[in-house]
């Protein structure tokens, strides 16, 4: 799709263009892709941070926030018991962590799920892992790389490094995040990025800069949602105005990103879902595949709050959505992006 076209997609306020697009991008999806939507059990296993993120609500600087960390038991169990119920990828997620030998017990946890779940397995693949932890050293990644983790899951929030500054403390820097995400890429992972929608000061330019970014960056999977504020986020009291509907916004470049990189995952995000009660039905519409359902424990779940009206819906609750929407969940396979395995051919 020619950049002018992509353009006029983003400002346009025509419903029935709006309309059309998102049938074109479901049409793709289900010719390429078909009608699995592909499930990865999300643990979120702390909400400790050492970053401080203007927008997140588990940044350092929140003090209110009762922390917490899971335990290696609890962490282990519960992936055990995700594999039991059918769900054969995972999502560790926890906020930026600074502590070295905790990130050591970490890639013993990755090492223990991969042997424990892969006895269990037939075909010996056990839990495909896929890790959201922040930016980590080289030696890092390659570790929790070495221990089974397959796929890695690094935001880069925008493209636009003057966006990136706006909405992150001078110390994060945007350089560090790209070098990151390569990095990522050249250990072997399959990479997603993916940016919040309906930032202050963000406009249609940026979001079509950062489908421009997922391409050369050449992304495996991605994720991308509305900007919620939090009230306790400094960037809640932004004064810059907001220029897009981070409902329709996201919905129309989720569109957009399945039409033009149609072999990726593309995952219907929590933030989607909790913002509209819809979300879950208008994201897959719009060419999503992948969903998280929330699988952390009770007891904190509610202290994982990354911004107001967070919906934690359940495994049970979200396969019975999907199946009601007329898709199938991808149980029992890792569901891996084609685009991966193609890219591999091409190294
Ligand atoms: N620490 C890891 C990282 O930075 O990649 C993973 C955890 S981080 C909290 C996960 C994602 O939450 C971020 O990449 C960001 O896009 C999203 N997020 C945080 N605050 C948000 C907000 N107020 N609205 C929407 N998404 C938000």
């Amino acid at each position: 799709m020619h950049p002018e076209q992509i353009l006029d997609y983003l400002l346009s306020q025509d419903q029935e263009q709006m309309q059309q697009l998102i049938k074109q991008a479901g049409q793709v999806r289900d010719a390429q892709r078909g009608r699995q939507i592909y499930l990865r059990g999300l643990i979120e296993i702390s909400n400790q941070c050492s970053y401080d993120c203007l927008y997140c609500g588990i940044r350092n600087s929140h003090h209110h926030l009762t922390r917490y960390r899971l335990d290696r038991d609890t962490i282990i169990q519960l992936a055990l018991f995700i594999w039991q119920q059918g769900y054969h990828s995972i999502c560790l997620q926890s906020g930026q962590i600074d502590d070295p030998d905790w990130l050591a017990e970490l890639v013993d946890i990755v090492a223990q799920i991969k042997i424990q779940t892969r006895q269990l397995d037939p075909e010996g693949r056990g839990l495909g892992i896929t890790l959201s932890l922040g930016e980590l050293s080289p030696a890092q990644y390659q570790e929790f790389f070495d221990a089974g983790a397959h796929r890695y899951l690094l935001r880069i929030e925008s493209s636009n490094p003057d966006l990136f500054a706006s909405i992150h403390p001078p110390h994060q820097s945007y350089d560090q995040r790209i070098e990151c995400l390569y990095q990522l890429k050249s250990i072997g992972y399959q990479v997603g990025t993916g940016i919040m929608i309906g930032l202050p000061g963000q406009n249609a330019h940026h979001l079509l800069q950062d489908l421009d970014f997922f391409k050369q960056l050449d992304v495996d999977m991605l994720g991308m949602g509305p900007y919620i504020p939090h009230p306790d986020a400094p960037l809640y009291r932004s004064h810059k105005p907001v220029y897009l509907d981070p409902y329709l916004s996201t919905l129309k470049m989720l569109a957009l990103c399945r039409i033009t990189m149609p072999d990726i995952n593309m995952v219907a995000s929590t933030a989607l879902q909790s913002m509209h009660p819809q979300g879950l039905q208008r994201g897959l519409e719009a060419g999503a595949n992948v969903v998280m359902p929330v699988l952390t424990p009770d007891d904190v779940r509610e202290q994982y709050n990354l911004y107001t009206g967070k919906k934690n819906s359940s495994g049970e609750k979200l396969l019975a959505a999907i199946r009601a929407l007329g898709y199938e969940p991808g149980l029992y396979t890792w569901g891996d992006a084609p685009h991966y395995h193609k890219r591999l051919q091409h190294r």
